[in-house]
C-alpha cells in the first residue's frame, strides 16, 4: 500500500526520521514545517494521508486540523496528530478536532506504520488491498486485475485507479474536480475533461460484459459508479 503523505512537523530530527521510514515503506513523502507551509503544499496536491505535529510554530497542528475539516476540498484527508503530549484531556481534544488518530512522541516507526495503514483502511479504502466485488464486477489491487464475471477485463492504469476508487466508495456522485483529486491527487495541472475521457474509457473496457451500466453520468453533477441499475 503506498500513499502520499504529508508530513506536518518543525523539528528537522523528527521531519528527517520520518521521511526516511515513510519512504522505506514505499510512500510518497512531503514535508512542511508550519501550517502555512502546508495549506500551501496541499493546494499543489492532495494528500491521501496527514500526519500533523501538536506544537507548531505559528498556528497550531489543533488550528490546521480545525481548518482542513472545514474545508470541503480538504475534509475528507485523513489526519494521525503526532505529540509529545500524553494527557487524555489533549487526546479527546485531537480527535474532537477531526484527527482520525492520535500518536505520543516518542513512538516507534512500527507502530506508526501500523496506525497508518488502520488509518487508511479505514478511511480511504482504495488505499488498501483489499478485492472489491460489486454486481459481479471484481477489483483485485494486489494482482491489478479487474473481472466481469469469470473474464478479465484489460484496464489501463488510470482507468484501473478510477474504477478502485469508483468501487470503493460506490452509490455517492463525485464531481471531476473531486475525482481529479482522488484519483490523479492533483486538481491544478490537469483539466476536468481529461476525467471525462478516462471514464470514456473505462466504460469501454467493462462493456465486454456489461458493466459499463454500473458508471452513470449524473446530469450537472459528475459520475457515480452504482449498482442499481433502474
Ligand atoms: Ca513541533
Amino acid at each position: 500500500m503506498s500513499a502520499s503523505i504529508l508530513v506536518v512537523e518543525d523539528e528537522p530530527g523528527i521531519q528527517e526520521l520520518l521521511k526516511f521510514n515513510l519512504g522505506h515503506h514505499g510512500h510518497d513523502v512531503t514535508v512542511a514545517a508550519d501550517a502555512e507551509e502546508a495549506t500551501a503544499r496541499m493546494r499543489e496536491s492532495l494528500p491521501d494521508l496527514i500526519l500533523l505535529d501538536w506544537m507548531l510554530p505559528g498556528a497550531s497542528g489543533i488550528e490546521l486540523a480545525r481548518k482542513i475539516r472545514a474545508d470541503p476540498r480538504l475534509k475528507d484527508v485523513p489526519i494521525i496528530m503526532l505529540t509529545a503530549r500524553g494527557d487524555e484531556r489533549d487526546k479527546v481534544l485531537g480527535l474532537e478536532t477531526g484527527a482520525d488518530d492520535y500518536i505520543t512522541k516518542p513512538f516507534s516507526p512500527r507502530e506508526l506504520m501500523a496506525r497508518i495503514k488502520a488509518v487508511l483502511r479505514r478511511r480511504a479504502p482504495q488505499m488498501t488491498e483489499d478485492t472489491v466485488v460489486i454486481a459481479g464486477l471484481k477489483l483485485d489491487p494486489l494482482a491489478h486485475r479487474v473481472y466481469g464475471g469469470d473474464q478479465a477485463l484489460d484496464l489501463g492504469p488510470t482507468e484501473f485507479r478510477l474504477l478502485h476508487f469508483l468501487m470503493t466508495h460506490s452509490e455517492r456522485v463525485y464531481s471531476r474536480s473531486q475525482l481529479l483529486d482522488q484519483v490523479w491527487g492533483d486538481h491544478v495541472f490537469v483539466e476536468e475533461r481529461t476525467v471525462d475521457v478516462h471514464i470514456r474509457r473505462l466504460r469501454s473496457a467493462l462493456e465486454p460484459t456489461e458493466h459499463d451500466r454500473l458508471i452513470q453520468t449524473v446530469r450537472g453533477a459528475g459520475y457515480r459508479l452504482s449498482s442499481n441499475l433502474a
